[in-house]
């Protein structure tokens, strides 16, 4: 008898997570508790999968072999605990899909800098010759992306801790993990170690012949490593030790210049040449970096893809100069860690917008950098006391707007030729708009129509 599968949400994964079920021959039912949009259920009439939506029918559910959860639901939801007693443990898209491929895996982690580290890596393998696909949380599931092909012998894949929490036996060729600052805490019982130990998930089970690149500048993932004994090779990344100081392995920076040992030939650029600028993307050209030399890829092709990558929008995103200002959009900053790189890679006075659904931040790591480079804060959010609170009597000029084109007017009021405003909210963007590319769109067009 065919295997039977239930998936829970029809999202992006739970629909390439049904689609690859069914043409593994097994029988699949999809069940959101919401509505299923109308593309979406077309698409699983096409492939003959049943499925039913505002509700989740518990009997037919639990009585499937395999559970497949979304990672949106988190693992409170009484019918995953159900799934759970019953011995069903629900697992993730990815756990479920890389079990129909021999392709190598290299799965990216980290509470930022995913997408960009990600959609880089992709970049640098793909340019270089290496028949690479991308998949996860950044777009196409890696279901899917099996299921519909074209074949491939890499995926980049992007994973949150939400779909690392499904995975169990899955074991990545490579691992990146980038670094880790509280962030969801809400889905871990507000605790830090358990959110930790859902990230060090990116490395379960990798052997002796797997490979973990890791940021050595992470006082987080230092700690956690350090009573750790791994089998497999470990690369640390950093930007504040040299590759000697590093033991000769990894990545570090000696004389703006970033370098990379992985045994093989060494290779060596200089940090201008970098296509993304500013710290945090140093520890993502590094890991993309350590990842070309594992491939053995020529130096002259990875620091070529190095250079010619063109930025993320919304990542410290170059928006325009006007009369001497330059505007940045940093929407995708939601929390305070994203928002200090943006910070820390300004080298101009800064007019800073700021503000929105604050995810329990603490601001005292900022106020150093604050202090040092902000002449304004302009909180583009509903409620802003928490910030307010945090920069009174450290930045002379703190205003409150509701709208991004109030924002930036004020903004530009405010500023001077030489200056930068930087949107970069260290904060979610539900309260005034749809979500995070909303905020930096609408940011985008208010300096346009200036
Ligand atoms: P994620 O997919 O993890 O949310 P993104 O690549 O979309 O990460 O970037 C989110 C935010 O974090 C952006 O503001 C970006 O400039 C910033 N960022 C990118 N890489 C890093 C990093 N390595 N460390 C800290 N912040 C980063």
């Amino acid at each position: 008898m065919s295997q039977t599968v239930s998936i829970l949400g029809a999202g992006e994964s739970g629909i390439g997570a049904a689609l690859l079920a069914k043409q593994q021959g097994m029988h699949v039912f999809v069940s959101d508790m919401g509505t299923i949009s109308p593309a979406r259920k077309r698409e699983l009439e096409e492939a003959g999968i049943s499925f039913e939506s505002g509700k989740h029918s518990e009997d037919q559910i639990l009585n499937t072999d395999v559970i497949i959860k979304s990672p949106g639901i988190p693992d409170t939801h009484p019918l995953v605990k159900k799934a759970k007693a019953a011995g069903k443990t629900p697992i993730s898209e990815i756990e479920f899909a890389g079990k129909y491929t021999d392709a190598k895996t290299i799965l990216i982690t980290g509470t930022n800098g995913k997408t960009t580290t990600t959609t880089l890596v992709h970049h640098v393998l793909s340019q270089n010759g290496i028949n690479a696909g991308i998949a996860g949380n950044i777009g196409t599931s890696l279901a899917r992306s099996i299921a519909e092909g074209p074949k491939r012998d890499v995926y980049v894949i992007e994973v949150s801790s939400f779909q690392l929490d499904g995975m169990f036996d899955f074991s990545a060729d490579i691992s990146i993990l980038l670094n880790i600052t509280p962030d969801h805490l809400d889905r871990y019982d507000y605790e830090l170690a358990n959110y930790v130990d859902s990230k060090f998930r990116v490395i379960q089970n990798q052997q002796k012949d797997a490979h973990f690149i890791y940021n050595a500048d992470d006082p987080i993932i230092e700690k956690k490593l350090e009573p750790l004994d791994l089998p497999m090779n470990k690369w640390p990344v950093s930007t504040s030790k040299t590759l000697s100081e590093l033991g000769h392995l990894g990545g570090g920076i000696e004389n703006n210049q970033l370098h990379i040992n992985t045994q093989t030939e060494p290779f060596t650029m200089k940090i201008q040449e970098l296509a993304l600028q500013g710290k945090h993307n140093l520890f993502n050209s590094m890991a993309a970096g350590v990842t070309a030399k594992l491939f053995e890829l020529r130096k002259e092709g990875v620091r070529d893809s190095l250079t010619n990558f063109e930025n993320l929008e919304h990542r410290l995103e170059f928006v325009a100069k006007v009369h001497g200002i330059t505007f940045i959009n940093d929407s995708k900053a939601t929390n305070t860690n994203s928002a200090w790189y943006a910070l820390e890679s300004m080298d101009k006075p800064v007019i800073w917008i700021a503000g929105g659904v604050d995810k329990g931040n603490e601001y005292d790591d900022l106020l150093p950098l604050v202090n040092e480079k902000v002449k304004a804060i302009i909180c583009l959010g509903k409620d802003n006391k928490k910030i307010t609170k945090a920069f009174d009597g450290v930045v002379a000029e703190i205003v409150e707007v509701t709208s991004a084109e109030d924002a930036v007017r004020m903004a530009y009021d405010l500023a001077f030729k030489g200056d930068a405003v930087l949107l970069s909210p260290a904060c979610a963007s539900f309260d005034l708009f749809d979500n995070y590319e909303d905020r930096g769109h609408q940011f985008k067009k208010a300096v346009k129509g200036l």
